[in-house]
């Protein structure tokens, strides 16, 4: 294939949209095949796309096996928790032995290609096993996130009807146990299907009362199949390599599908023009497995690229002796020489709390980029890491639904500055567009605010259609917008005049006060540059007489300020001269209270429409992600407090 950096970035692009199939059928050389693609795109029923239709492979052929020949005594897998302070690193050649194992664990429990396996682990190296395993076999994994209590683990079992679930007695946070296997036993007495057998790891953290003749202890069965040799199953290209659910920030989960051969060739792809991978070096996503940034750069996108991926259990905050250590991530970058890290804006925040000396205890000179993802990356917070790392922050948007950056920088391509506040341009495969939501019309002057939305057929790597509910794929993504056959990000954006994209917050967090359109982002953008603020969310209440107004909770960078109500009156008033200056007196919040916390996902988005309800005095609806039930009181009681009137004299 041509030597991608001698080519202009624009070229590429191009190319990837004008001369699609001759533009894959080079990304594809980048995987092993067993049999090579007969048709690249198969578009011909819109909006589903089949890629790489013909072609046989496999996930963990790519990710392990192909290394193993190569680089058998390579890390491959690191494996760290501060949670047990344990670490171990697994060579491509260990990798292959252990997923070997898994492999014919699953199998002896009668797992089939096309079989789902659920997956509901800690962040362990079992669980890395277990996805691995399952994609040698073509069966379909289905991890779900660890956290989730047993309601949500109930109705995600009843959506995949998994023929085993691989779990574990227990995971750790911030030094405390947090049992597994009672909520599992839960999950399966309310939910419809009954899984056939339960694979259970034993860390001995938690007792492990086993159910007769359905749960079945991992250790012994592995020591059974020390020596198994199970080959790699060729699937199809479109073969459905798993399912996972997004983030459920606005509200009922969606069943992502995803192919295989597609999949495997985006990773491949974006590893080498995005992440700049080389064999032999290290890469560290802190994310977790349950979530799609765990699938793609924790356990397949680094593997696949032949790098060692560091799998981490534990707090940014708590070293490996279980004492307080705000620099242990970088203490595991200067030890495994971590090339290429990948994080989100919500941890950045939370190292912000501590001083900035912590970034610079530990010899960082192998680290060349830090990515971040998931959710708005503040300027404050932009600046903070990255003159306190001293390496490139690149921010980069993308969904669980992609798989893969939809905008971001390909630096592998093109060197190309960051824009602070901006993720970046589409990335090649990616036809992004900017749409009026009322008319449908593309727009094509610079500085526009539109729907973000992308032109079929989406790129290899995206989702194939929601599990189960093909008409339910059709419908959400593809006919909200008026005379268009367009995939909604539902997210707002703006183009400027060079083709940095900039995410002005999702479509229904816009708040329309006496018939003004106010995306919430921007007026969050507008009070986190107030120095006393850390973070702020902005939301739309509703208001008899204006429609809605906003309302902003902010959490200050000294929470003892908030305690006293003349600086909590003097604050407000700031940040309302500030909003006015700024945005204009129509966006000035109603109120800006200050709390010591605010409702997250697990995976640290702002749970907005929980908040909006409480505001508006409604139920806050599903809360199964709610990270921290505390955030949510807080609010009740910042909305309760009287408002501080100015003291006398
Ligand atoms: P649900 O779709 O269930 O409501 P979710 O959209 O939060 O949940 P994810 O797929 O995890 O689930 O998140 C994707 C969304 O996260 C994007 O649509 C966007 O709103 C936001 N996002 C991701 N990366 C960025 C980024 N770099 N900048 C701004 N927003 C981002
Ligand atoms: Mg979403």
């Amino acid at each position: 294939m041509p030597d991608s950096h001698t080519s202009s970035y624009a070229d590429f692009y191009r190319r990837s949209i004008d001369d699609r199939d001759a533009f894959w059928t080079e990304q594809a050389a980048l995987i092993d095949w067993q049999t090579p693609p007969q048709q690249i795109c198969d578009y011909s029923q819109p909006p589903f796309a089949r890629w790489f239709v013909g072609g046989t492979t496999n996930l963990c052929h790519n990710a392990v096996d192909r290394h193993v020949a190569a680089r058998p005594d390579a890390p491959a897998l690191i494996h760290v928790s501060s949670e047990t302070g344990s670490e171990r690193t697994y060579s491509f050649a260990e990798l292959h032995r252990e997923v070997q194992r898994m492999a014919a664990i699953l199998l002896s429990l009668g797992v089939q290609k096309g079989d789902r396996v659920l997956v509901y682990m800690p962040m362990v190296a079992e669980a890395a096993f277990a996805m691995l395993a399952c994609a040698r076999i073509g069966a379909i994994h289905c991890v779900v996130f660890g956290g989730f209590a047993a309601g949500a683990l109930a109705s995600r079992i009843d959506d995949a009807e998994p023929r085993v679930v691989v779990s574990a007695d227990a995971g750790m946070r911030g030094g405390k146990v947090v049992a597994y296997k009672p909520l599992l036993d839960e999950a399966i007495r309310l939910s419809q299907h009954q899984p056939e057998s339960v694979l259970l790891v034993d860390r001995n953290l938690a007792p492990l009362p086993l159910v007769q003749g359905r749960d079945h202890l991992y250790a012994p069965l592995r020591r059974q199949y020390l020596d198994a040799d199970v080959p790699c199953e060729w699937v199809d290209a479109t073969h459905t390599s798993y399912t996972l659910y997004t983030s459920g920030t606005t509200g009922k989960p969606k069943g992502v599908q995803r192919d295989t051969g597609g999949y495997a060739v985006a990773l491949a792809a974006s590893m080498r023009h995005i992440f700049e991978a080389r064999p032999g070096e290290t890469y560290f996503s802190t994310s977790d497995i349950g979530w799609v940034v765990g699938h793609s750069y924790i356990v397949y996108g680094p593997l696949i690229a032949g790098m060692a991926t560091l799998m981490y259990e534990g707090l940014p905050t708590r070293g490996m002796d279980g004492e307080p250590d705000p620099a242990v991530w970088w203490q595991l970058v200067e030890k495994y020489k971590v090339t290429r890290m990948f994080s989100a804006p919500t941890a950045v925040r939370v190292l912000k709390k501590y001083d900035v000396a912590h970034l610079r205890k530990h010899d960082l000179s192998s680290l060349k980029a830090l990515y971040l993802a998931g959710e708005p990356l503040d300027e404050p917070t932009a600046q903070w890491i990255s003159d306190g790392l001293g390496v490139p922050i690149i921010d980069n948007y993308w969904q669980t639904e992609s798989g893969w950056p939809i905008l971001t920088i390909a630096n592998g391509v093109e060197k190309k500055p960051s824009k602070f506040g901006s993720p970046g341009v589409p990335m090649y495969g990616f036809d992004v567009q900017l749409v009026d939501e009322v008319t449908g019309l593309s727009m094509t002057e610079p500085n526009r605010k539109g729907v973000v939305v992308i032109e079929g057929p989406l790129p290899p790597g995206c989702m194939q259609t929601v599990w189960r509910d093909d008409q339910r794929f059709v419908d959400t993504y593809w006919r909200s917008i008026p005379g268009r056959l367009v995939y909604n990000t539902f997210d707002w954006g703006l183009r400027d005049q060079d083709g940095y994209f900039f995410i002005l917050g999702r479509s229904d967090d816009v708040i329309n006060v006496a018939g003004h359109r106010l995306g919430t982002r921007e007026i969050e953008e507008c009070i986190s540059g107030h120095p006393q603020v850390a973070e702020v969310a902005v939301l739309g209440v509703a208001d008899a007489l204006k429609g809605q107004v906003a309302m902003a909770f902010a959490v200050l960078r000294d929470g003892r300020l908030a305690a006293d109500p003349a600086a909590r009156l003097r604050l407000e008033g700031e940040i309302m001269q500030r909003v006015d200056g700024q945005l204009g007196g129509v966006a000035r919040p109603a109120r800006v209270l200050f709390v010591a916390l605010l409702p997250k996902t697990r995976s640290g988005k702002l749970l907005r429409r929980a908040m909006q309800a409480v505001c508006e005095g409604r139920d806050a609806g599903d809360l199964t992600t709610l990270d921290d039930p505390a955030a949510l009181d807080q609010i009740r009681d910042a909305l309760a407090a009287p408002k501080p009137t100015p003291a006398a004299g």
